[in-house]
C-alpha cells in the first residue's frame, strides 16, 4: 500500500541512492554562479562524496546566502528553462525566491501525491485546498499534488468560511488542506453556522505550514470530527511534501530519496545524537533547476528513533518545535511559543485562539498571554473566571518558569490573520 518503491527501500539501498543523487546534485549545482564559486573555493566536486557521511564535508547554505543571491544566483540553467517561481512568505524578513523547471514541478507533484497517499487519500477523494494560492507554496503545491493523485480538487483558497462550507457540502469534499490555526477558527465557525461537524462529508485534514502542538491537533480532530495529519515543507525545498505523517500519526516521514535530512547543533554545526533536538538541515536530491545544499532551515526538531509501524523505511522527524528565531528570552529564561501553546491548548476551558504579547511593566519585560475562553465559560461568575485564569498562569509557570499575566478574552476576539498565525507581538518598543 505504498505510492512509490522508494518508500520501503532497505536502508543501505536508500543510502546508495542518496549518494548517487548527491553526486549528481553537486554536478548540477556547480553550474550555478553561487555554488560554482563556493565549490572552487572549498575544493569540492562530486568526487568528494563516497559515502552518505561525506555530506558533512559540504558547506551550509543559509537564508542570508539565498538573499545575497536573490534572485538568480542559484540557478543552474538559463531562465528560459524555468516555468514557475515561488517566494517564501517572508515570516522572518526579506523573501527568497525559488525557481522550478517543468521536471522540478513534476517531481514535486509526485512527492505531494505520495504524501497524500500515505494518509489514505485516493483518486476517489475530493480535496478542498483552503490555503492561499499565489507565491505561497501551500496553494499550487498541494493543488498539483492532489491532481496528480487523481483527486477532484477544489481550489477554494484562504478565508471566507461560509463559502468554504458551501463548497464542502455541494461537492462532498472528503479531504481538507488547512492551516492549523485556521482549522480551529474554522471548526468554531462551522458550529456557529449551525452545522454539526459529524454530519460533514470530510474524513481527512492535511495540516501544516506552521508550528502547532499535539494538543492542537487533537483539538482540531475533535472539533471537526476528522483525522488530521501533519505536513512539513518549506519553499527552499519545493514547498509542502518534504516530510509527511503516515496513518500512524507518529512523526513525519522525510522523503529521503529526494532530500537528505540532518539534525545539527545550531551552535557547533555538528550532528546531534540520534533522538536529540537540533536544527534541521536539508539538501535537495532531485531538483535540477535550483539545487540547494545543506540548507539551514532554522526549524527545531529531532529524528524519532526506530522504524515506523507502517513499513516505510525513511526516517521520521518529530513535529517542529518552532524556529530557532522564535525563541524569546525573558528575565533570563528561554521560552518557545510552542511551550505556551502546549499548555494552553490542553486546558478544557480554552477556546480556539491565543496571543503572546511582550510588554514593559515599569522597567521590566513581562509576558502577557491573551487566551480565548469557550463561550459557555465566559458567562460564569467572576470567581470562576479568576479560577481559570489562575490555573492557566500556574500551569504556564510550571512550564516556562516565569509567571505570565493571563488575560481571558471572549471567543473570536483575537483578530485572525489570513495565512500563518502571528503568535507573538512585541509591544515593548511602543511604551516609551
Ligand atoms: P516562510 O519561511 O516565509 O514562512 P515558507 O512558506 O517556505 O516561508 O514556510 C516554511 C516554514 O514554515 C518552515 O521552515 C517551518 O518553519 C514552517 N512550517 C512548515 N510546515 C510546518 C509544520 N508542519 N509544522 C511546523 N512548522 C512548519
Ligand atoms: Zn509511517
Amino acid at each position: 500500500m505504498y505510492f512509490h518503491d522508494a518508500e520501503t527501500l532497505e536502508r543501505n539501498k536508500l543510502e546508495d541512492l542518496q549518494v548517487e543523487r548527491l553526486k549528481e546534485t553537486i554536478g548540477l549545482a556547480a553550474n550555478s554562479p553561487y555554488y560554482s564559486e563556493l565549490f572552487k573555493k572549498n575544493n569540492i566536486s562530486a568526487d568528494s562524496i563516497k559515502t552518505i557521511d561525506d555530506v558533512k564535508k559540504l558547506p551550509f547554505t543559509t537564508k542570508e546566502d539565498l538573499r545575497s543571491q536573490y534572485p538568480y544566483g542559484l540557478l543552474t540553467r538559463s531562465l528560459d528553462d524555468f516555468v514557475r517561481l515561488h517566494a517564501s512568505s517572508g515570516t522572518t524578513g526579506t523573501p527568497t525566491a525559488v525557481f522550478y523547471t517543468q521536471k522540478d514541478l513534476d517531481t514535486w507533484a509526485d512527492l505531494m501525491a505520495r504524501s497524500m497517499y500515505a494518509v489514505g487519500l485516493r483518486k476517489s477523494d475530493v480535496l478542498q485546498n483552503m490555503s492561499g494560492y499565489g507565491l505561497f507554496t501551500g496553494g499550487l503545491g498541494i493543488h498539483y499534488g492532489s491532481e496528480r493523485l487523481g483527486c477532484l480538487t477544489v481550489p477554494a483558497g484562504a478565508g471566507n468560511t461560509k463559502r468554504q462550507i458551501k463548497l464542502i457540502r455541494d461537492y462532498s469534499v472528503t479531504a481538507l488542506h488547512i492551516i492549523p490555526s485556521f482549522a480551529l477558527y474554522f471548526a468554531a465557525k462551522v458550529r456557529d453556522e449551525g452545522f454539526d461537524p459529524a454530519d460533514m462529508p470530510w474524513n481527512v485534514a492535511l495540516i501544516g505550514a506552521e508550528p502547532h502542538t499535539e494538543h492542537t491537533r487533537r483539538k482540531i480532530e475533535e472539533m471537526l470530527c476528522i483525522k488530521a495529519y501533519n505536513s512539513y515543507g518549506l519553499s527552499e525545498m519545493n514547498g509542502p511534501g518534504v516530510a509527511f505523517e503516515c496513518k500512524e500519526q507518529d512523526g513525519m516521514h522525510v522523503w529521503e530519496d529526494s532530500f537528505i535530512a540532518e539534525i545539527i547543533d545550531p551552535e557547533t554545526g555538528e550532528h546531534v545524537e540520534d533522538g536529540q533536538i537540533g536544527e534541521l538541515v536539508m539538501t535537495t536530491l532531485t531538483r535540477e533547476g535550483m539545487p540547494i545544499i545543506r540548507y539551514r532551515t532554522r526549524d527545531l526538531t529531532r529524528f524519532i528513533p526506530g522504524q515506523c509501524k507502517c513499513g516505510r523505511t525513511s526516517r521520521r522527524i518529530d513535529r517542529i518545535m518552532g524556529r530557532a528565531d522564535d525563541m524569546l528570552i525573558l528575565k533570563g529564561v528561554n521560552i518557545y511559543p510552542m511551550q505556551i501553546e502546549k499548555i494552553i491548548m490542553g486546558i478544557p476551558e480554552v477556546g480556539e485562539n491565543y496571543l503572546i504579547e511582550l510588554v514593559k511593566e515599569g522597567l521590566m519585560d513581562q509576558i502577557k498571554i491573551k487566551v480565548e475562553i469557550k463561550e459557555e465559560h465566559f458567562v460564569e461568575d467572576m470567581r470562576a473566571l479568576q479560577g481559570i485564569q489562575k490555573k492557566i498562569a500556574s500551569m504556564l509557570r510550571d512550564e516556562i518558569l516565569i509567571t505570565p499575566r493571563v488575560e481571558l478574552v471572549q471567543h473570536n476576539s483575537i483578530p485572525k490573520t489570513e495565512g500563518k498565525a502571528v503568535r507573538v507581538v512585541d509591544l515593548r518598543g511602543d511604551e516609551d
